[in-house]
């Protein structure tokens, strides 16, 4: 019988788990993990107040006995023996594998800023962060990093802050997923709501000032702060692998290596998500690809191959989709286009952006901005990422849509990217299941959304 071990139990790990348990009933799978099973993803809606604790779980003891699974929850590994097939744990013991999986993710990189590690600054990376976080009186918040992390919790920062900063060191907010037009958008929709954004600056110090954090930026100005909120970019867990043999990749922000099965360079070791060197579906270059699809894909594959399926993976696409303060972004492939063929659309008063980046008559790279109350921008989301993960030939339809920036709907149906993206379909039979919602007896919160109103109850498009 296989054993097989995964180590973290994030999206990557448990669709591992789920999918080896789908494929082989009688295989041995054991769990180890630091924290708790949960989904970083939703802990926007936590720190908002829309969901309880037990909502960002995604699984618990019943779940894991049903599916017939060891588990070490708050234990770490600390070393690995491929050879020997043993990995050892923080308290000492060994555990013995067939199999093994690193799926322990990323965490929260801590910039070397002096009076980063004080009273009054948090990360906004794990559930304890999420907690440490409500426990703050409200009062101002300067969020150091105006990158996609930081934005997925802009909402509940704000809600719970009587002022929101933003100090970010390159020239533009969301530097890694949106050209300087399309970030002036939604810079000039956050400064309109009094939001302040300081660009182009470093946070040199954090320093106590009776009480309050006071930041002393790069710039020469001073900002005080009673909570700060660092998300810096972040850093893939590898240093369990230190001393095993198994390759990483080169330079800062390095992940491990992996092939197109998600296998390392120890044949019996796999590794998936944010922890993982994956290839890029369009550029075929090795990269960490640090968001939830690409831990899914990463762990379905990996879990399939573990019980000695041969699944290979075509590589992960590039995106970032975050709304925030009613105004919604996404980026998708080659969304910078340099020194490609690029076509832009703006409509500035109603903040509405179109990017679409072209290799020949294929679309290779978009990107979107509007405002989260349009239908027509949050379906084109979708519509934009097939066609450039599918990469279809768009014949006269590219003509078409750069005369009609705005109808993206016809070029997708007439293109046929759908009936495409059905055959990437990653595995076949029982393990392409969905894993359902283990917590049937979680109902739905019934608060309308100031959005619910205008679209059903005709009233006017908040401000
Ligand atoms: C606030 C927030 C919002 C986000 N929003 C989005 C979004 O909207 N869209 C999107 O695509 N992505 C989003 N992400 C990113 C997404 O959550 C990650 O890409 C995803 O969690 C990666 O999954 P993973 O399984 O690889 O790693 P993780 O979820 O990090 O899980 C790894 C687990 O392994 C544990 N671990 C680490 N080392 C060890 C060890 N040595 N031994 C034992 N256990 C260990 C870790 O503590 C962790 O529990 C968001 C992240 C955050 C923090």
């Amino acid at each position: 019988m296989m054993r097989h071990l995964i180590v973290g139990g994030g999206p990557a790990g448990q669709c591992a788990l789920q999918t080896i348990r789908a494929l082989d009933r009688d295989a041995e799978i054991s769990l180890v993990c630091d924290e708790p099973a949960y989904a970083r993803m939703v802990l926007p809606y936590y720190l908002e107040g829309k969901i309880e604790e037990r909502a960002v779980l995604t699984a618990d003891t019943d779940w894991y006995a049903e599916q017939r699974v060891a588990t070490h929850f708050g234990s770490r590994v600390v070393a690995i023996d491929p050879g020997g097939g043993s990995v050892a744990l923080d308290g000492g013991e060994t555990l013995e594998f067939d199999r093994l999986l690193i799926a322990t993710g990323s965490r929260a990189a801590r910039p070397p800023i002096p009076g980063l590690a004080g009273d009054g600054v948090v990360n906004m990376w794990t559930l304890d962060d999420a907690k440490a976080f409500l426990e703050k009186p409200r009062g101002e918040t300067v969020i150091v990093g105006a990158g996609f992390i930081a934005f997925t919790v802009l909402d509940a920062i704000v809600a719970r802050s009587e002022k929101v900063s933003f100090v970010e060191i390159e020239s533009q907010i969301l530097p890694r997923m949106l050209d300087a037009t399309a970030a002036a958008q939604m810079a000039a929709h956050l400064e309109a709501r009094g939001i302040a954004i300081h660009t182009g600056t470093s946070v040199d110090a954090i320093e106590d000032d009776g009480g309050r954090r006071s930041l002393r930026l790069g710039n020469g100005k001073r900002l005080l702060a009673d909570a700060v909120v660092v998300a810096a970019g972040i850093q893939p867990n590898t240093e369990l692998v230190a001393g095993s043999g198994i390759t990483t990749g080169a330079g800062p922000g390095a992940g491990i290596l992996v092939d197109d099965h998600l296998q390392t360079s120890a044949a019996n070791v796999y590794a998936a998500g944010d922890v993982a060197e994956g290839f890029d579906l369009l550029t075929g270059e090795q990269r960490v690809h640090a968001i939830q699809p690409t831990a899914v894909d990463h762990g379905r594959v990996a879990g399939a191959n573990m019980v000695g399926s041969d699944v290979t993976y075509a590589g992960s696409l590039t995106m970032n989709i975050l709304a925030a303060q009613g105004l919604e972004a996404c980026s998708f492939g080659d969304w910078a286009g340099d020194g490609r063929e690029v076509h832009t659309a703006l409509n500035a008063p109603n903040r509405i952006y179109r990017k679409y980046v072209f290799d020949g008559n294929k679309m290779v790279g978009g990107a979107l901005v509007g405002p989260t109350l349009s239908v027509t921008g949050v379906n084109d989301v979708g519509m934009l990422k097939g066609l450039v993960q599918t990469g279809v030939p768009l014949g006269p339809w590219k003509a078409y849509l750069l005369e009609n920036p705005l109808d993206l709907r016809r070029v997708y149906v007439a293109s046929g990217a759908a009936k495409q993206l059905l055959a990437s379909t990653l595995l076949t039979g029982s393990a392409s299941a969905g894993g359902g919602f283990r917590f049937p007896a979680l109902p739905p919160t019934r608060k309308r959304s100031k959005h619910h109103e205008t679209l059903l109850e005709g009233k006017s498009a908040p401000a």
